[in-house]
């Protein structure tokens, strides 16, 4: 079931060779000659602009070639991606998964599936952490039905890694936490990730390198065809690998191993293929939520409690006794009755209880 795991023996090689080909590559395209080189630096969306260069853009919809226009317009949009991360240093898993679903940068090709989220939910269903480095986690996924390869990899930096190994160290402390409550507080922090895959390593690595995410390679040159509005956030891959790092047992399970392992701030875990195919094996994936449809479904959850709660109320033989004020009232009401009619009160509340039950 799990082909696409192949040999967990050699994933930090396989990965650090993808990421060592893209930095090559990207290195070349920088050094191109004038009329070939196709990247817009950084210099040059700040104005430094040779108005004899020919680059295109999309912005707008259609390939063009850039203006000066347009050089505002991006610097605009860098302004506005810095606002919306925050200009922070990490984010959290959460905030990914929310950002996705909040500013999605949309497919174009039509019968795609609409966003990253989209296809993470419905294509990437498998991740699992196999190995670990201090605060880094290398994780590996399925690949899309499209892609030229089986597996991909994520590798995420945990921020607070040596935060954790602090509380874990100071653990001797009557309020001592142990590994499992670390684990879990860990994987809410911030952190950066990259990924090996086209989708993020033209679409979104530069968006991660100004919002102050980017794990591995930065990216300087703006994404002027492929991402020029500067939106979206995290490709299927990283999509998925937030939700089970922020949700999945399996990934807790894994990072508590990996702390309790935690010796002079340093920790070094790799999973055994066993392990990791154990780890994958007869698992559901993580349903991916945004934090709206988290509450919404909080929101129904406690409803159906209220609703079970009075329902059982209403079954229960004895009825539940009014609050002291309705009693007070509804004493005071009897004995006037009682005085027109000459009856006590608690003869006036006996024949309308016994009316109650006729009507
Ligand atoms: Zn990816």
């Amino acid at each position: 079931m799990n082909d696409w795991l192949g040999k967990v023996r050699g994933h930090v090689g396989e990965q650090k060779g993808r990421f060592e080909t893209d930095r090559r590559e990207r290195e070349a395209a920088g050094r191109a000659p004038a009329d070939k080189n196709i990247i817009l630096t950084e210099r040059e969306v700040q104005g430094e602009w040779d108005a004899g260069r020919v680059l295109f853009t999309t912005l707008g919809g259609q390939a063009r070639p850039i203006t000066a226009d347009d050089l505002a317009a991006f610097r605009q949009n860098m302004r506005q991606a810095e606002r919306r991360f925050k200009g922070g240093k990490g984010i959290t898993a959460r905030q990914v998964i929310d950002l996705a679903s909040s500013t999605p940068l949309r497919y174009v090709s039509p019968g795609q599936p609409s966003s990253d989220i989209d296809k993470a939910r419905r294509e990437i269903t498998m991740a699992a952490p196999v190995s670990a480095l201090n605060g880094t986690i290398r994780f590996m996924t399925n690949a899309g039905p499209d892609s030229k390869v089986s597996r991909h990899h994520v590798v995420v930096n945990l921020h607070e890694f040596e935060g954790a190994a602090a509380q874990l160290a100071a653990a001797s402390r009557k309020d001592g936490k142990t590994p499992k409550q670390v684990a879990s507080w860990l994987r809410k922090q911030k952190l950066s990730f990259d990924c090996d895959c086209e989708r993020h390593r033209y679409f979104f690595r530069y968006v991660a390198t100004i919002g102050g995410f980017a794990a591995g390679r930065k990216e300087t040159g703006y994404p002027k065809i492929r991402n020029p509005r500067l939106i979206g956030v995290a490709c299927k891959h990283v999509l998925r690998v937030m939700t089970e790092l922020e949700s999945s047992t399996a990934v807790l399970r894994f990072l508590e191993k990996h702390l309790a392992s935690v010796s002079e701030y340093k920790a070094r875990t790799q999973l055994t293929q066993m392990e990791a195919e154990d780890a994958l094996k007869a698992r559901t994936p993580a349903r991916i939520k945004t934090s709206e449809q988290r509450a919404a479904e909080a929101a129904r959850v406690r409803e159906k409690r209220a609703l079970a709660r009075s329902a059982k109320r209403a079954s229960a033989k004895r009825p539940s006794r009014p609050d002291p004020a309705t009693r007070r009232s509804t004493k005071s009401a009897a004995a006037t009755l009682g005085n027109q009619f000459g009856m006590t009160p608690d003869q006036v509340l006996a024949l309308l209880a016994q009316h109650a039950k006729k009507g």
